[in-house]
């Protein structure tokens, strides 16, 4: 069993708020005539959603929704396996869907939300996801609207864990292997 320590910071507080600025003014763009019903993927998503829905225009007609997957446990593989732990509490018939994720990895847990919710006849689904990890990538999926693509390292820090941990880190760090 290896055990991980926090590594270096690969993307820093500042960096981060700056990208979410320009993603919440991209998002603001997109959505000026049509309201938005934002779907946020628990619990990695939650930290990078708050901040970007703050910064998205005040006249942006939105509302927050959020389901829960799991696909991880506590491990740093992909298990393939995705499970809906809580679904969403309203219905996205005919909305404009956003679905905000914490990072693309192999694209599978992705590709599984959208065909679910696409089975749910909403008007449109757009992804927004704050790390794009492409190296990884199994599915031929990218996310509209993405703030980083990042190199083959497994990231913890501003709400992405290690086994629960290190959600609460205000960086992003890289995750390091202890032999
Ligand atoms: P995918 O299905 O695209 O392989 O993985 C998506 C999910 O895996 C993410 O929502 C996230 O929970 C987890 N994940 C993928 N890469 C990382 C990573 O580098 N760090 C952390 N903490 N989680 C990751």
């Amino acid at each position: 069993m290896n055990k991980y320590e926090l590594g270096g910071v690969l993307l820093g507080r500042d960096v981060i708020k700056n990208k979410v600025k320009e993603l919440a003014k991209e998002i603001s763009l997109y959505y000026k005539n049509k309201p938005v019903h934002v779907i946020g993927v628990l619990k990695g998503s939650v930290i990078f959603l708050s901040d970007l829905v703050r910064e998205v225009d005040r006249s942006i007609q939105m509302k927050l929704d959020f389901l829960s997957v799991s696909s991880y446990g506590a491990s740093t593989k992909s298990s393939g396996v995705v499970k809906i732990n809580k679904d969403l509490d309203e219905s996205v018939v005919n909305k404009n869907l956003l679905i905000v994720e914490d990072i693309v990895d192999t694209g599978l847990t992705l590709q599984y939300l959208i065909n679910i919710l696409r089975e749910r006849s909403p008007k449109e689904i757009k992804v927004c996801s704050l790390l794009d990890k492409p190296e990884r990538r199994i599915v031929d999926l990218k996310a509209d609207f993405y703030g980083f693509t990042i190199p083959d390292e497994f990231v913890v820090g501003y709400g992405l864990d290690y086994g629960g941990y290190w959600r609460n880190l205000p960086d992003i760090h890289i995750l390091r292997k202890v032999d």
